[in-house]
């Protein structure tokens, strides 16, 4: 926290969050920390004993109907069950509750959540880690990571606001996109790098001498960490993406396949000063994304 936020007295508000694993636990803990009231609601009762035990929440329980008393809503459950979380909402929370959520995809979401709450307003923070589950939950997760909000345009901005006032006290560097420009630039940054990651152990884990394979697991260090990471995470989530943003996933897929053969055919062909051009350009832009 810097010592402006310590300075400026925040509103405290009662923020309900469905779905209590890594990151419903991560929001939970800084919200706490901030002073708001955390109201949990967990699908099995084993969550919500761990949820109260960690301090992620205020209250917790298996019942929605908890989230009739909160000022605003996380959906932080997997993407498959966004909608049907809002749509199970609608006979729960009043007319002003903001709803909002965090899954990683936008469109179809966002698009059939404001169909059913006009209050919805579509977010993903990027933020995470390879692990899953609430056990991993820590605090500052947040921090300095990018925030994105997508409202469409029929989004009221009052809802937008509360959104991203929540986003900006937990550290983040908020940015507002359309959900389809959201998708598309998180289909290049996020979920195609999953895929490259999880082809990259793959490739390893087809090597067919066992003492090499074997060899090459002692090897491994910090770069091999750093490329594999997002590779050896959650399945169900790294699928989910695949499966909520196929289309911009398969033209980033297509265009890393081009990017690969030009690579293989500069250094089949000993181009080398091409491909350290390549390499060159590869370094020097790197700190944009950054
Ligand atoms: P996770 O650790 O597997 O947690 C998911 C939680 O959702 C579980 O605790 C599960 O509860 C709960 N749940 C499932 N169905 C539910 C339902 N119908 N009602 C209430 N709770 C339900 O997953 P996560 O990594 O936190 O991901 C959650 C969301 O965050 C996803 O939409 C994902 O796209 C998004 N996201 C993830 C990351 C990341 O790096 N992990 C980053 C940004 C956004 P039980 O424990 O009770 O079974």
């Amino acid at each position: 926290m810097s010592s402006t936020d310590a300075l400026t007295p925040q509103p405290t508000r009662t923020v309900g969050i469905v779905g209590l694993g890594l990151i419903g636990g991560c929001l939970g803990l800084d919200l706490r920390r901030l002073g708001h009231w955390v109201y949990g609601v967990a699908r099995r009762p084993a969550t919500v004993a761990a949820a109260s035990e960690q301090g992620v929440v205020t209250q917790a329980t298996c019942n929605l109907s908890l989230m009739a008393e909160v000022d605003v809503v996380f959906i932080c459950t997997p993407m498959a069950t966004i909608v049907p979380t809002v749509r199970q909402l609608l006979e729960i929370v009043p007319a002003s509750t903001v709803v909002t959520d965090v899954g990683s995809v936008k469109g179809e979401i966002v698009a059939a959540a404001t169909a059913l709450w006009p209050n919805f307003v579509g977010g993903h923070p990027m933020a995470g880690k390879s692990e899953s589950g609430l056990a991993d939950s820590e605090l500052g997760v947040f921090r300095q990571s990018p925030n994105d909000v997508k409202p469409i345009e029929t989004t009221r901005s009052v809802d937008v606001e509360q959104v991203v006032a929540i986003a900006t006290q937990l550290g983040s560097q908020v940015y507002t996109a359309t959900p389809s420009a959201h998708d598309r630039a998180v289909a290049a940054i996020s979920h195609l790098p999953v895929m490259v990651s999880a082809s990259l152990l793959h490739t390893c884990l087809n090597e067919s001498d066992v003492q090499v394979k074997t060899l090459a697991q002692q090897l491994a260090s910090s770069g091999f960490c750093d490329t594999s990471r997002v590779g050896g995470g959650n399945p169900e989530l790294g699928t989910m993406m695949a499966q909520y943003n196929r289309p911009a996933l398969l033209e980033a897929l297509q265009q890393y396949r081009y990017q690969l053969d030009t690579l293989i055919e500069l250094i089949n062909t000993n181009q080398w000063d091409a491909l350290e051009q390549a390499l060159n350009i590869a370094q020097q832009e790197r700190p944009k994304y950054l």
